[in-house]
């Protein structure tokens, strides 16, 4: 057997594929992360205006935190939620700039295709042992690496589902893309004057949706001439406005608690149960159909913002062989623990190897993108995955099997989806990591001997 530590690409220099590349660099295994953006966090740094939900004691993976350390890293406050931004400038660029992982990241580096050397999907024997060649472009043209383990932690950002009620593009959605956006643009910050004082349509019913309006009803309060249409595939407006006061989560309840405000006032101007079809434009307008683009449901909105999730890029993994759920197309043995129909991001259990491993022995899939469609995908669940992952990697099975990670009930989805600005938070914020309270007052309030402040 050779003696040469095992060299394991990485895609993606996000989160996950960061703590994935200082995992194999503690075992004494040769990571090289693939990063298709200019710089790491590519994906993170499109919504860097948006406050985390979990505080950074969640954000941070061990076994990057000990290569930082050793940089003398003042690691941040443990209880505070951090922006996007804040993730990528005081944890991802140290992580991957000032310790020894920067000889190890390639940025401006798309992955084009995966395979195994010698072998296309069809061939079978001796496959196991072949080697990966990873193909990919960096701007002078196609270049090729070889490794023996690959692990795809690129992420679903830069394929967001499309506005069409059917999971396809609406009619001439593409050809009127100027006017619409996907994910949650900083509609308060970069994005201002795309949006002040037009009217928008959001479409979508998840945190993404009604963080996007939210901050959509702030700039209307300086831009009066704002307009906000809420448009929902399904019939029913009150699920996304969470449990309010009897959501264990006290932090979404309040949001919830906003959202329902706003809506109920009429501040946003509600469409249900409109299944978008077509979209053309005349003039500066955008017409979103419902069933026909003659005579059907009809609306008229200056821009759109899309919001109805994200979805795996699997284009440049077409000759490995692969295994997905047929709905979420994630690893089919994860696919009942994350199923969005019955989990929320605080009650899927953590899981590694066993959970990812694909028929492509030495290939696994991290990250968000392993959750496929499913939107409760967690970093610190990443952070347990590709620890387990890298040790199965390394041969190291009991480690791979051993689950390390405890997550808390609910206790970490503890903050909705919101910008920069938001000044929300039930009672003065959510309350610190550890304590028994539902926000920063009633932390307060037990703190100092008495039952809690009473807002729930
Ligand atoms: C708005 C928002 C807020 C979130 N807030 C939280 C939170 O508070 N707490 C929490 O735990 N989770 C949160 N998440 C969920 C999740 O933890 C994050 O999305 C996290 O960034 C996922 O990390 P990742 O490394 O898997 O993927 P990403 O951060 O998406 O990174 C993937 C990287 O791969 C690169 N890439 C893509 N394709 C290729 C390719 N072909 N070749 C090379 N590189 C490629 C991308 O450029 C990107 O840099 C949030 C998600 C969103 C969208």
């Amino acid at each position: 057997m050779s003696n040469t530590p095992k060299s394991v690409a990485v895609i993606g220099a996000g989160p996950v594929g960061l703590a994935a590349a200082a995992h194999v660099l503690a075992r004494g295994m040769r990571p090289v992360v693939l990063e298709a953006g200019e710089q790491v966090g590519h994906a993170v740094r499109r919504w860097s205006h948006v406050r985390m939900f979990s505080p950074w004691s969640y954000n941070v993976d061990k076994a990057a935190e000990r290569l930082l350390a050793e940089q003398g890293w003042n690691g941040p406050d443990p209880n505070h939620y951090p922006t996007g931004g804040e993730l990528v400038e005081h944890y991802l660029e140290p992580l991957a700039m000032r310790t020894p992982l920067s000889e190890h990241v390639r940025t401006k580096a798309r992955v084009i295709s995966v395979a195994r050397s010698g072998f296309d999907k069809v061939k079978t024997v001796g496959r196991e042992t072949a080697p990966f060649e990873i193909r990919y472009q960096n701007g002078r043209g196609s270049e090729t690496l070889r490794a023996d383990a690959v692990i795809d932690a690129s992420g679903t950002w830069s394929s967001p589902n499309p506005a069409g009620i059917n999971g396809t593009e609406a009619i001439d959605e593409t050809a009127n893309a100027g006017r619409i956006a996907y994910g949650m643009p900083d509609v308060l910050g970069q994005e201002r004057a795309r949006y002040a004082g037009k009217s928008v349509a959001v479409l979508g019913a998840g945190h993404s949706a009604v963080g996007t309006i939210l901050d959509l009803a702030k700039l209307r309060k300086a831009q009066p001439a704002t307009e906000i249409i809420w448009i929902l595939r399904g019939d029913n407006p009150e699920k996304s406005f969470g449990g309010g006061a009897n959501d264990k989560l006290a932090a979404r309840g309040e949001l919830g608690h906003l959202f329902a405000s706003l809506v109920r006032s009429g501040g946003v101007r509600v469409e249900t149960g409109f299944r978008l079809t077509h979209i053309t434009a005349s003039g500066q307008k955008l017409h979103l159909h419902a069933g026909s683009a003659c005579c059907g449901r009809h609306l008229e909105a200056d821009e759109l913002i899309v919001a109805t999730g994200f979805r795996p890029d699997l284009s440049f993994l077409r000759e490995l062989r692969l295994a997905l759920d047929p709905a979420l197309e994630c690893p089919p043995i994860l696919a009942p623990l994350i199923d969005p129909n019955l989990h929320s991001c605080g009650t899927v259990r953590p899981h590694g190897a066993r959970e990812l491993a694909q028929p492509e022995p030495g290939f696994y899939f991290a990250g968000m993108k392993s959750y496929g469609r499913a939107p409760t995908f967690l970093m610190m669940t990443g952070y347990e995955q590709v620890r387990s992952i890298v040790a199965d990697i390394a041969g190291d099975k009991d480690a791979a099997e051993r689950v390390e990670l405890v997550l808390p009930e609910t206790g970490v989805c503890s903050r909705p989806l919101t910008s920069v600005n938001e000044n929300d938070g039930c009672c003065g914020g959510p309350a610190p990591v550890g304590v028994d309270a539902c926000c920063q007052q009633d932390a307060n309030a037990k703190e100092a001997g008495k039952k809690g402040c009473g807002c729930s």
